[in-house]
């Protein structure tokens, strides 16, 4: 016997048991996002390595480590999405969708690759929901995505839920609290972690929210941003905590939260779950005025978030997932009855019925136990009586009763069985 083929390490098969929870999510995140106005998206996997370098940025974990890269055959650097934005706006931009200005307002679902260590809550292909806004530079914006977000959240019955937010100002702020919090660093180098000694020159806000013991006591009195934006900035802040606070949600502000990519500018936020263990955060996102233009766009303020799917099956209330039901089991009890169950299993389904119809013989009782491990309200039995008599056998799997009744008469025997 030839050896199995493992599947890649960090990349789940999602198996017909789990798939209706998808569906379902899936279902209803697309219905909420529209009722925003959001239309949905579809863009490549693959991308020029490039796309991400540029816009995650070179000094991130994501592009330093974490992506999954390769020459194709004709000596291409492609890489597979780490993250939506990037192709989202590479796609709007090569559409010309900001020609003219256009606000847009789209959305995405779709699998994401991160070569990371994989573990609970942490995959290397795994799945978001991503939303983005282009035009509206002001708070507003901010604050109806995360009403939206949260709609979301609750709609799926998502337990135990936190806002954390921030504002990582403008570039320029940025650039003078960075040569504040390396001097800050330096001087505790050796209570760092390796990673985080590595990092302090290159992606100094990123030692921020390292989860190592030593290094959070490290940085528990280090400079904030919040101290060092600009005029606008701090408006706009102000502005999306009020607005936040008249919509009745409450958030923490939380002056450590950097967010783990570069394009970000003005607000951040995560969207939090007690019930989730260490990988606890489920929503991510914010605004980021300057990626349009870093990828060759007009300037278009814009913002964001991306969801974890996995994330959030884990967290939502399965008991409102409806539950598959099959309507028909058709059975031809031998050879000479399937032409006419193959054509009463299409008649079923003509009229909106979802009907298995049974490929394989065995005995009557088989056949019965078969319909009743796939859950069939009814059966339809077809053997060489029913033949004779121009009839069908409809036996009721739940009351466990069964009648003859005329083969034309069988689409409605089955759907009055079915109530
Ligand atoms: P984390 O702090 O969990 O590493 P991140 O900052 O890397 O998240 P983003 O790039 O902002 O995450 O992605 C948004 C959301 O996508 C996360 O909040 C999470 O729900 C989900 N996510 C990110 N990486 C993974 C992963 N490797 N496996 C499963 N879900 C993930
Ligand atoms: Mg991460």
């Amino acid at each position: 016997m030839a050896g199995k083929i493992r599947p890649v390490r960090g990349m789940n098969d999602i198996l017909p048991d789990q798939t209706r929870a998808w569906q379902y999510l899936e279902d209803r995140a697309r219905r909420i996002l529209e009722t925003y106005g959001y239309r949905e998206i579809r863009f490549p996997h693959l991308e020029h390595l490039e796309l991400f370098a540029r816009s995650i940025g070179e000094d991130t974990d994501i592009v330093e480590k974490e992506m999954y890269t390769f020459a194709d055959s004709g000596g291409e650097v492609l890489a597979l999405r780490p993250e939506g934005t990037a192709g989202c706006v590479r796609a709007a931009i090569s559409a010309g969708l900001f020609r003219g200005g256009g606000a847009h307002r789209l959305y995405y679902l779709g699998p994401m690759f991160r070569h990371e260590r994989p573990q609970k809550g942490r995959y290397r292909q795994f799945h978001q929901v991503g939303v983005e806004a282009f035009g509206p530079p002001g708070p507003d914006l901010d604050v109806e995505q995360i009403l939206m977000a949260q709609r979301l959240l609750q709609d799926l019955g998502v337990p135990g839920l936190t806002l954390h937010l921030n504002s990582l100002g403008q570039p320029e702020d940025r650039r003078a609290y960075r040569g504040e919090l390396i001097a800050y660093l330096e001087e505790r180098r050796g209570r760092l972690c390796d990673t985080c000694r590595d990092r302090i020159q290159r992606s100094p806000l990123r030692v921020l929210d390292c989860k190592v013991a030593s290094c959070q006591e490290a940085v528990a009195s280090a400079p904030v941003i919040t101290d060092y934006l600009g005029e606008a900035s701090r408006a706009h802040f102000e502005r999306v905590q009020a607005l936040l606070q008249e919509a009745g949600i409450r958030f923490v502000h939380d002056p450590k939260l950097v967010r783990g990519l570069d394009y970000y500018t003005d607000t951040v936020y995560e969207w939090t779950s007690d019930h989730l263990g260490a990988q606890d955060t489920v929503v991510a996102g914010g605004r980021y005025d300057g990626l349009v233009a870093e990828l060759g766009g007009p300037a278009t303020p814009a913002a964001g978030f991306a969801l974890g799917i996995e994330r959030l099956l884990a967290l939502m209330d399965s008991a409102q997932i409806p539950t598959e039901g099959l309507d028909a089991f058709v059975a031809p009890l031998d050879e000479r009855a399937q032409s006419v169950a193959l054509e009463l299993s299409e008649t079923l389904r003509d009229e909106g019925l979802s009907a298995w119809y049974h490929s394989g013989g065995g005995s009557l009782k088989s056949q019965l136990k078969k319909a009743d491990r796939l859950g069939a309200a009814v059966a339809v039995l077809l053997g060489d009586q029913e033949l004779a008599e121009g009839t069908v056998t409809v036996r009721d799997l739940v009351q466990g009763e069964q009648e003859a009744v005329p083969r034309d008469r069988a689409p409605q025997a089955v759907a009055d069985r079915l109530g």
